[in-house]
């Protein structure tokens, strides 16, 4: 049994690592010494990948703090973002090989990535988004319908829906990602999407080990929230009870109205198991 080759141990190691998941000795674990998986939250939805040998960026948003006005139509109307970077947008970048770009909202990519991402930088973004792209002069977006190899890995473009009913098909459309490598475990990025059919089908159909949910309850004034709440991240937990789930998305743009302690305290009444990870800004998790 898959679950009985794992051994998950939380620890609170070094600063900024909050939290360590090693997996087990497995026959795929013994023939691949490079199975570790690092994810690295930065702000909102930006996250650092560390996946064997590869290093990619997932939504780069690298404005500094108060740069964006308010979401507009949007409760707890502030400036965004609001938080400052946990390290300059430079050391954000430094390193990164590869971006995952699930959709081009503001909050996923922002002026300040337009700007710093180099021109020629390997970009996989979802087909509706290649003209934008094409005319800020990113030479090396590559659209990801189904599948792309790319190095050694196996990247697949998964579905979402970013809300219910009208406020989600005027958001539409957005995309996830899920990473796979020989002897890797499989990390799906679910991106903005509350728990659907698509986030259904893709845990399903890719049975990933680590999964990375945007959490907020990203919301409007009306039309509900256009990201995971409490009841869609338990919901997730339910259909992959052998994945660690990593909560992102939260306290950093004005219309996410759930908090990480709320989301916490959601989950623990909940009683799901094992935990979700909720990282920090700048905390790094450690997986594999
Ligand atoms: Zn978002």
């Amino acid at each position: 049994m898959k679950m009985d080759r794992r051994s998950f141990l939380q620890s609170s190691a070094s600063a900024g690592i909050g939290l360590a998941v090693t997996y087990g000795t497995s026959a795929l674990d013994a023939a691949q010494p490079s199975t570790t998986v690092r994810v690295r939250l930065i702000r909102h939805a930006t996250c650092v990948i560390h996946y064997g040998a590869r290093t990619l960026l997932v939504d780069p948003m690298l404005g500094d703090q108060g740069t964006m006005p308010p979401i507009a139509r949007s409760p707890n109307p502030r400036p965004n973002p609001l938080v400052p970077l946990p390290l300059p947008a430079a050391g954000v970048l430094n390193g990164v090989e590869a971006f995952l770009v699930t959709h081009t909202h503001s909050d996923h990519w922002d002026a300040a990535a337009t700007e710093l991402v180099p021109r020629d930088a390997a970009l996989l973004i979802q087909p509706p988004d290649a003209g934008k792209f094409a005319n800020w002069g990113f030479s090396a977006a590559q659209s990801v319908t189904g599948s792309v190899a790319w190095k050694d890995l196996t990247i697949s473009r998964t579905g979402g829906q970013h809300g219910r009913g009208a406020v989600g098909e005027r958001l539409a459309p957005v995309s996830g990602f899920v990473l796979s490598g020989r002897g890797q475990p499989t990390l799906y990025i679910a991106g903005d999407t509350v728990w659907c059919p698509e986030v259904a089908a893709a845990i399903e159909s890719h049975k990933p080990d680590i999964i990375i949910v945007n959490a907020g309850a990203a919301q409007f004034l009306e039309g509900g929230a256009i990201t995971m709440d409490v009841d869609d991240v338990v919901e997730v937990c339910r259909a992959a009870p052998r994945a660690r789930v990593i909560a992102v998305h939260m306290e950093a743009i004005n219309h996410c109205v759930l908090t990480r302690s709320a989301l916490r305290a959601g989950l623990e009444k909940a009683a799901v198991t094992p935990p979700v990870l909720i990282p920090a800004d700048g905390e790094e998790l450690r997986l594999g």
